[in-house]
């Protein structure tokens, strides 16, 4: 392709909200062999929202759900901020709840005085949140936050938990101390357009590729739901360029799409690392790509403009 293709392509990308930083870039596209998709907030809309909560102990509902919104009010994760808003939404919004209209708009401009004190925060990237409120410790996250941290999870929250992941949703554990006392289903659903353009790059013959830090029955589930075969779960973030580059190694060119912090170190060590115009300015800046959109059919449109760009025979 002569400078001017190059720049005319750029162009086009442009117009459609395809921001390409370079004609290396543009020119790897074409031979892209496998598009390995982060899973939250790339395949699915990055908006989590709970759905159940079950509590394992003697405690009041509205405490436990308290509890949870404290221990995860300073984390910047979208389960984070999902299980924030669902105690608020108990707590402020509820119908049945016996204050006025006005009242709970009192209480919700000031919702902040509802949470308790939280000492020793820390975020565990990968597997959740731990700190300690009231003296005791409390841990939020997956079975591997727990079970390294010495919490034992009796048959019957796992027996729920599997339940979950088998619907695709992902559970979170909460402890007290050793003690577990509840769980809680998040669901993120699917973007629209995900499952059409799984199979479009498939007739492109693409391979797509699913990774995620999600566990392995959830992570099977959407990618059941989606179209996609090969999924690689319980990727911790630093784990995700090692996928990459294990495509990598028979010398396949590999496109990474992801939208997160924790996509970054992946998104660098693609041939084409392809970023959520949506997505941290940490993943935007490792890419080569930006999908301004945020519309997963723009993955084949970037591949497209490549082979229009580049097969052309003169
Ligand atoms: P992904 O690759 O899907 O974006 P992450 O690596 O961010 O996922 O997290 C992987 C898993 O770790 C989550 O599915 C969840 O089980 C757990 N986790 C991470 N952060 C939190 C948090 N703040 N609260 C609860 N669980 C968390
Ligand atoms: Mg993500």
């Amino acid at each position: 392709a002569t400078p001017t293709a190059v720049m005319v392509a750029t162009g086009v990308g442009a117009n459609n909200g395809v921001l390409i930083k370079g004609g290396d870039a543009l020119e790897r596209a074409q031979k892209v062999m496998f598009v390995v998709f982060d899973k939250t907030g790339t395949l699915t809309q990055g908006r989590a929202t709970v759905t159940t909560a079950k509590v394992f102990s003697w405690m009041d509902r509205g405490d436990f759900l308290t509890l949870v919104a404290s221990a995860e009010a300073s984390s910047e994760h979208p389960l984070a901020r999902a299980i924030v808003e669902y105690a608020q939404h108990f707590h402020f919004l509820d119908e049945s709840s016996t204050s006025n209209d006005a009242e709970k708009q009192i209480k919700g401009s000031k919702f902040s005085g509802w949470l308790l004190d939280v000492f020793g925060f820390s975020a565990i990237p990968g597997k959740g949140v731990q700190c300690f409120i009231d003296g005791k410790r409390i841990l939020v996250g997956n079975r591997k936050l727990l079970s390294e941290s010495g919490v034992t999870i009796p048959i019957e929250a796992e027996n729920f938990v599997v339940e979950l992941e088998e619907s695709a949703k992902t559970g979170i554990l909460v402890a007290q101390n050793d003690t577990l006392i509840g769980v809680l289903g998040v669901s993120d659903p699917l973007k629209r357009e995900a499952a059409v353009v799984v199979e479009g790059l498939i007739k492109m013959g693409v391979r797509p590729v699913m990774v995620t830090g999600d566990n392995w029955r959830t992570a099977r589930a959407v990618a059941k739901e989606v179209g996609i075969q090969d999924v690689r779960a319980e990727v911790l973030p630093a784990g995700k360029a090692d996928v990459i580059r294990s495509f990598q190694k028979d010398g396949s060119i590999v496109a990474m799409v992801g939208d997160g912090i924790n996509d970054s170190p992946a998104l660098a060590a693609a041939d084409v690392g392809m970023a959520i115009g949506a997505g941290t300015d940490i993943a935007i800046e490792a890419a080569d790509y930006v999908l301004m959109r945020n519309n997963l059919e723009d993955v084949i449109t970037a591949i497209d403009l490549s082979r229009k760009t580049f097969s052309r025979i003169r």
